[in-house]
């Protein structure tokens, strides 16, 4: 087996902004509590895009780092302590293993560890600050992988931190009790990712705004009971109407346009929480004093926490959460311009497009 490593392996490397090239690396070799996984699927994210475009806060110098932290895999070679994992299991990825040593990560925040970047502290975040799974095999800390339900298929397990992220908003929020209504703004992956844990977790009404016709469709096959069309349709008017004029006790943002943290606002009864799940480039605005009129509690993530992954994981076993109709598109390793070109300009209806180093 030791054999196949003494080859190089083939990864997407980022050479300077919008230049990402397919280029051989050595096999990286897992330390005592880390193991190394061939990757199988590794999915294009708007982190990565953001990262390619512009940059992000510690990535790892150009020509070094290789991109891609939504992946899955087999796991080929242990580090000396590993006992939670063999040779052979099927695997999930979540990004952030916190430093274990600061404030945040002694109280279980560890994806918002205060050491991030800061390898020597031993914080890793796959993808983001340490290298990524658009290559043939990676290296992960035993803290950031799972063990696959028998039947998931590699592609359907790159989206796990998808529905992880949308189950920790909902957490930081307190949850909901079964029965409450939820809007959810923006149909993307998270945003039906969103849809489906919520009617997953008991909630009454979901209510799914968007303006993309293809997508809403597809919402209202994952579960959302009525979809709002902004285009057609004043979306705080008519979730308002939908909710007999008092507005839903939670509101999931997943999109960046301009309005959206008013619009989730405008839409809110007295009391209702709203959390932010979306990345955003630009400066927004809202009518803060709105939302203090009406006591409304403001949470944000920026990914998935705690054991929301397992709990994605769970729920995707018990079909309660799919994600296969997510997956639009896939594109062997030596595609991954066109991979990315497809998922940014959203060719042919691209939801989530899958990479197979
Ligand atoms: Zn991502
Ligand atoms: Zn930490």
């Amino acid at each position: 087996m030791l054999m196949d490593y003494l080859e190089p392996m083939k990864a997407a490397v980022l050479f300077g902004f919008n230049d990402v090239r397919v280029t051989e690396r050595p096999v990286p070799s897992p330390g005592p509590d880390e193991v190394l996984i061939r990757v199988a699927a590794c999915g294009v994210c708007a982190g990565d895009i953001k990262m390619i475009t512009r940059g992000m806060l510690k990535q790892p110098p150009f020509g070094q780092f290789i991109l891609g932290h939504e992946y899955a895999g087999t796991v080929v070679e242990v580090g000396e302590t590993v006992d939670e994992f063999s040779v052979g299991d099927r695997v999930a990825v979540e990004v952030h293993k916190g430093c274990g040593r600061c404030r945040n990560c002694l109280q279980g925040k560890y994806t918002l560890c205060l050491n991030y970047g800061d390898v020597s502290k031993g914080h890793r975040a796959n993808g983001f600050t340490t290298m990524g799974g658009f290559a043939q095999y990676a290296v992960n800390h035993v803290n950031t992988i799972h063990k696959l339900p028998d039947g998931m298929s590699f592609d359907e397990a790159t989206t796990v931190t998808i529905a992880g992220t949308a189950l920790f908003g909902i957490e930081q929020a307190g949850g909901f009790v079964p029965g409450d209504t939820i809007a959810v703004l923006g149909p993307g992956s998270m945003g039906l990712m969103c849809v489906q844990c919520c009617k997953a977790l008991g909630a009454g009404k979901v209510l799914l705004t968007g303006t993309r016709a293809d997508r809403l469709d597809l919402g209202k096959k994952m579960g959302a009971d009525v979809v709002i069309d902004a285009r057609h349709e004043n979306p705080v008017e008519r979730v308002r109407e939908l909710t007999d004029g008092l507005g839903p006790d939670l509101v999931l943002v997943t999109t960046g346009a301009h309005d959206s943290l008013q619009q989730a606002i405008e839409m809110t009864h007295r009391g209702s929480d709203i959390v932010f799940l979306a990345h955003v480039d630009d400066p927004i605005t809202a009518n803060i004093g709105l939302a203090v009129q009406k006591g409304n509690n403001i949470f944000t993530v920026r990914g998935e926490g705690r054991m929301t992954v397992h709990q994605a994981l769970a729920l995707m076993e018990q079909g309660k959460i799919r994600a296969n109709e997510l997956i639009t598109h896939t594109f062997p390793l030596s595609q991954i311009n066109e991979a990315i070109e497809t998922f940014v300009e959203r060719r042919d209806g691209a939801i989530k497009v899958v990479v197979h180093p």
